[in-house]
This record gives C-alpha cells, sequence and structure tokens, in this order.
C-alpha cells in the first residue's frame, strides 16, 4: 500500500474512540520501531505522559530487540515508562505503536498487535504496509510526533514541559534539525508551540545533536576515510557510500546506535545524489541507510529489499558480504532510473 494523503475525519474519529474506550485501570501498551531513532521515542514517551495526563495508571512502552536507549534520548521526560520488550503487557486492551513502517519492524511484538483487542498506528511513512486496526498514517507529516500531537489535542490533553520535550526532540530529529524538505510552516508553528511551553531548544540540541564520546568521534572519522564515490552510478548522479564493521565498533568500545548519525556527513557530499551508510548488525548481516538529494526515490530501492522509509531516506537490512550488498544498492539504482 503506498498512501498520499492525511488520515480521514473517521480515522481520527476512531483513534479518539479507541483510547477513549480503555479505562484508567486498563492496560495500555506503547511500542515504537526496532533501533529506536528520537522520533520513534518522542512521539512514543511524548503521547504516553499524554496519556498519563487523562489519568491512565496502568502504561507500559517498549521496543524490540535489544533495550537499549541512545545517550541522547536517556533523559527524555516519561523515560520511566519504558521498559524491555520481555516485560511488555501479556495481554494488552489496547496498543499504541508509533514510527514503524512495517510489522518487521516490530521484531518479536508484532504477534502482541495482531492478538490485541484494540490497536492504533501513529505514523508518518509513506511506505506503511496498513497493519493495525486504526491507522493514523500520514506521510505528509514531517514526523510521528506531529500525528502524534494531533491526538493529543483531540483528546484535550493539553502541551506540558515534559509532553513538548519529547514532541521537540522527534520533530528536531527527524527533521534534520528543521532543515528536511518537510520543515513546513506548520512544522515551525508546532515547534514555537512546543517551544512556548518552556523548553530550552539550545539545551535540549546540545544534549541530542552535539553530544557523543571521544570514541564515537574517531570511530566515524575512521568510517568517513574509507568513504567511495562512484560519480558514474545512479545513472550519472552518483553514489557515495561507505560501512562499519562491529569491529570497528569494538575498537572504539561503542554501541551501535552512534552510527545512526553517520549517514549525515556522507549524504552532505556533493558530488553524488544518492548516500548509502552499511553498518554491520551481526555475521553476514547488514542494516543499510539510503539517501537521496532528490534525484532518485531511495525508498524504492529498500523497498524492493524488504525495507521502507521515506523517498529521500529509507533502509533495508541486507545480507552477505559489505560488496554484494553496495551491489545490489546499485544495481537496483540502475534497474530503477534505466
Ligand atoms: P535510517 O537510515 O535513519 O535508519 O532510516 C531512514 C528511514 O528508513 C526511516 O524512516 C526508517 O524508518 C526507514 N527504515 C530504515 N531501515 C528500515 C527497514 O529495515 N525497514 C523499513 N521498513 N524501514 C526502514
Ligand atoms: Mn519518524
Amino acid at each position: 500500500m503506498s498512501l498520499s494523503s492525511e488520515p480521514s475525519a473517521e480515522q481520527w474519529a476512531a483513534a479518539v474512540a479507541a483510547v477513549r474506550s480503555a479505562g484508567p485501570d486498563d492496560e495500555v501498551q506503547l511500542i515504537c520501531h526496532v533501533n529506536p531513532d528520537g522520533d520513534a521515542l518522542g512521539s512514543m514517551l511524548g503521547f504516553g505522559l499524554g496519556l498519563r495526563r487523562l489519568g491512565f495508571t496502568r502504561l507500559r512502552a517498549t521496543f524490540p530487540g535489544e533495550f537499549v536507549v541512545p545517550d541522547p534520548y536517556a533523559a527524555l521526560p516519561g523515560s520511566d515508562l519504558l521498559v524491555p520488550e520481555a516485560e511488555a503487557f501479556d495481554d494488552p486492551r489496547l496498543i499504541l505503536v508509533f514510527d514503524v513502517a512495517s510489522e518487521s519492524r516490530l521484531g518479536g511484538l508484532a504477534g502482541l498487535l495482531t492478538a490485541a483487542p484494540c490497536s492504533v498506528v501513529l505514523d508518518h511513512h509513506a511506505s506503511n504496509t496498513g497493519f493495525g486496526m486504526v491507522r493514523l498514517v500520514d506521510p505528509r507529516a514531517a514526523a510521528t510526533s506531529v500525528v502524534a500531537e494531533q491526538l493529543l489535542a483531540r483528546l484535550g490533553v493539553p502541551l506540558d514541559q515534559e509532553i513538548a520535550e519529547c514532541l521537540y526532540v522527534a520533530l528536531a530529529t527527524d527533521t534534520g534539525s528543521f532543515k528536511f524538505d518537510m520543515t513546513t510552516a506548520a512544522v515551525h508553528e508546532l515547534a514555537a508551540r512546543l517551544i512556548a511551553t518552556g523548553i530550552r531548544p539550545g539545551e535540549i540540541s546540545r544534549r541530542v545533536f552535539d553530544s557523543r564520546p571521544f570514541g564515537a568521534m574517531k570511530l566515524t572519522g575512521e568510517v568517513l576515510g574509507r568513504a567511495v564515490l562512484e560519480p558514474g552510478a545512479a545513472g550519472g548522479r552518483g553514489m557515495v557510500w561507505t560501512y562499519a564493521t562491529l569491529a570497528d565498533l569494538e575498537r572504539h568500545a561503542q554501541p551501535p546506535y552512534v552510527l545512526d548519525t553517520l549517514i549525515d556527513p556522507v549524504r552532505s557530499v556533493a558530488d553524488a545524489d544518492v548516500s548509502v551508510v552499511v553498518k554491520q548488525v551481526a555475521a553476514g548481516e547488514w542494516s543499510v541507510s539510503l539517501r537521496s538529494k532528490g534525484a532518485v526515490d531511495v525508498s524504492g530501492v529498500a523497498v524492493a529489499q524488504g525495507g521502507g522509509g521515506h523517498r529521500l531516506a529509507a533502509g533495508f537490512t541486507g545480507y552477505g558480504e559489505v560488496g554484494e550488498v553496495v551491489d545490489g544498492v546499485r544495481r537496483l539504482l540502475d534497474a530503477f532510473l534505466n
């Protein structure tokens, strides 16, 4: 399924009804995607705090896989809601899902969603596969937190500083600090309303964007040093790529999430439209980040490889040697452009 429009009035009403159908003592499980980023955690925790303000008492938030919250997001308000995947409610009354484009991004939690009597999916990926009972998927939204804020407003939850900080982190990370194409006037208006609660954007940005261990900087230097520019790739629009292995992480004693922002310096290379970072997850398994400056729909490449994302920012899991993974991307780019 490919979506091009925002949720309908019926879908908003169904989402409000779904939340209101649960009582304050019902178990409500919030879930975001594997290897959560700022939007996944920020929209989930901001919404969780909103439910707390509505009187819900049995709230848990989780994500599949290893229970590691990246340092930049460790101090987010509402972090007390977070539990490891194994401690999710067994049989929640309501499940809310944040920033998840496909069920594969739910890992072992996908079954919980299928079994739940009621589920609401909040997302903004055009590639969203259309799972869950009530779907609030707005591919024009700059972040899932935009959708989360709209649902909170419809539920009558006023913004406070804690909710605002979560939603602001989500908005700032998914817009690349208000730089990407999705950064509309409405995005700035939302940011203004969030900042008006009294949150400190400078302090938040330093914590989220401008703070990392020395080892992460050294690792970044090495990985960027081995980048390859292929001017003829992507139909002559150019591709720049690099990779990082588990051994690289180990050598610098860094956790995998420090590689999440590595795509940013790579995609800034002016000589290439397409940028690719291939990050080892396990032996023969790689998490691939794709970006385009506009000439190529990289979500098509990602979807063809079993992944997903947005037109200009997408990803998938690749298998084999790093060279084979990059070969696959190169071939698909050629296929899409010819
Ligand atoms: P990133 O490169 O920052 O990890 O991801 C870029 C975009 O692609 C995000 O919107 C993310 O949700 C999506 N994405 C990344 N990896 C995958 C994947 O394996 N499957 C799907 N469906 N989407 C992905
Ligand atoms: Mn997002």
